[in-house]
């Protein structure tokens, strides 16, 4: 059994202040694969003063230098990534095979976008040729709580400290308690890189305790914050009594919308979309709508493509899925799809229970309802397991009705051969991103949402502005 109890404070693992031992349970097998402690709040102020008394020098460190020292994590996170992998791997359940090219492999690419919108970014610049005596100077926001989920761990982890540190914000992260492994890896790389101490602080705990004492401490000027919606919610109420700034990046129903001249890829690739990371992303493609002319043919690709999902244990090689995280979001998984079959939508693959031959472990059988519509409870919650919802529709206007018609708004998706409808469906679909023809987005671009899907962009250029204030100061001199 793994044994990591310490915290990452100023510079040095140090123990918890009080013993609060927390069993990290290995969702392939459920047996606790470690223990970690969950911080108290002795342990969050000593974070949060460590990442104070930090600031004022990493805020005048050239940025070229914060830069350079990213550059050197790059290095160091290379060198260690199949490490990481296989710390997600054990703790969260992703395939090993998944776990190395895409959870890991979403690091370096985060962190290598950053130094180059960095490079090009103009941190002080004039205000504009009518105004010779303004400057406009973006200077960090000061110490910020990190606080990211288990799902995509190292995307979420460097999407929040490769900017922050660029940006010139010291630091607290409180990584999940579901997946903790593979961020006390990470501080040991923030280590080795050589970031001065104090700049970057891990302390492990849970919502309720680190995670609530980070999102109120009157020293932590910002927030940002991937998770749940409802925790997005309790974040938001308990940072405004300090009014710090909240950056929410939280879930999603997106609407994968498949017109009749779809390419003929485009129902497998949807399917194959929802079922990576066994449903656990908040960018799934969960609703699938089909244009009415082909809706038969899609229902039985989908079931066949479904029902081909392999799942298996986490370790193992190769292309299938592992197991959803924990016991909470496999019970919750579970009485969504009993929702679905009691609520009258048509079971086309999957269903309740475990797939054949996996009696132990987390494990979910690829899942598809067909003929639902977009009251039902399948079309409206995020399930975050692999089960996808599909759904009718014949005009253009009917479809971005019921694409819209939802609390969240993160990523919808198009499949058209027709380019000017499909650019037409991205002005009018609300949500933060669009994706059509299976294309996703180049570096550097944005990743956020609208409505309930927060409020936050990460990555490239605007990941950076988010953790920058804009200062704007007239009667500048020239030099
Ligand atoms: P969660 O909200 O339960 O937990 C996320 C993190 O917040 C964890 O570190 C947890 O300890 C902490 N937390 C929980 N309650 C808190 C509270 N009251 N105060 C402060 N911290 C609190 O979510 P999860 O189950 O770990 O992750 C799954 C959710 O994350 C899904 O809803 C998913 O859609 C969302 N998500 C969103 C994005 C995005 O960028 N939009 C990316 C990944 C995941």
């Amino acid at each position: 059994m793994i044994e990591k109890r310490d915290f990452y404070i100023n510079g040095k693992w140090v123990a918890p202040s009080a013993a609060h031992d927390f069993k990290v349970i290995d969702p392939s097998t459920e047996d606790p694969c470690a223990v970690i402690s969950l911080g108290s709040e002795a342990d969050t102020n000593a974070a949060v003063a460590a990442a104070k008394a930090a600031l004022p020098g990493w805020m005048a460190t050239p940025v070229e230098d914060r830069i350079a020292l990213v550059e050197k994590l790059v290095e160091a996170y290379a060198a260690r990534s199949e490490d990481l992998a296989q710390a997600m791997s054990l703790e969260m359940g992703a395939p090993i095979d998944m776990a190395r090219t895409q959870q890991s492999g979403a690091g370096t690419w985060h962190l290598k976008n950053f130094i180059r919108a960095a490079r090009a970014f103009q941190f002080d610049r004039p205000l504009g040729d009518h105004a010779p005596n303004d400057r406009i100077i973006y200077e960090a926001v000061g110490v910020a709580a990190l606080i990211t989920p288990w799902n995509w761990p190292m995307n979420q982890i460097t999407l929040k400290v490769g900017a922050a540190a660029i940006a010139g914000c010291t630091m607290v992260l409180k990584p999940s308690e579901q997946s903790p492994l593979n961020a006390m890896i990470f501080a040991e790389l923030m280590d080795e890189a050589g970031f001065p101490p104090g700049v970057f602080n891990l302390v492990n705990g849970d919502g309720a305790g680190v995670g609530s004492q980070l999102s109120a401490h009157p020293d932590v000027d910002m927030v940002s914050f991937t998770g749940s919606t409802r925790a997005g919610t309790a974040i938001s109420k308990n940072a405004a009594e300090t009014l710090k700034k909240v950056h929410l990046e939280l879930g999603g129903k997106g609407a994968n919308v498949v017109f009749a001249d779809a390419d003929e890829k485009a129902v497998k690739r949807g399917v194959l979309h929802m079922m990576n990371n066994t449903g656990q992303s908040c960018n799934a493609p969960s609703r699938m709508l089909v244009q009415r002319p082909i809706y038969d043919q899609a229902v039985a690709t989908a079931a066949e493509v479904a029902n081909k999902v392999s799942v298996g244990p986490a370790s193992q090689e190769g292309r299938h899925i592992g197991p959803v995280v924990n016991e909470v979001q496999w019970t919750k998984i579970q009485d969504l799809i009993q929702k679905g079959i009691d609520e009258g939508a048509r079971l086309v693959a999957g269903g309740t229970g475990r797939p054949e031959g996996l009696n132990k472990g987390f494990y979910v059988r690829p899942t598809v309802f067909a003929d639902a519509n977009n009251q039902m409870t399948i079309a409206r919650e995020e399930i975050f397991g692999p089960v996808l919802t599909m759904i009718p529709f014949d005009t253009e206007e009917e479809a971005v009705e019921i694409a819209n018609d939802t609390p969240y708004g993160l990523t919808n998706y198009v499949q058209t051969q027709d380019g000017a409808r499909a650019n037409r469906m991205a002005r009018v679909l609300r949500s933060g991103m669009v994706e059509m023809n299976g294309q996703s987005r180049s570096a550097g671009s944005p990743f956020g949402g609208m409505k309930q899907s927060g409020n936050g962009r990460e990555g490239g250029v605007w990941g950076l502005e988010d953790f920058l204030e804009v200062k704007a100061v007239g009667g500048w001199a020239s030099e």
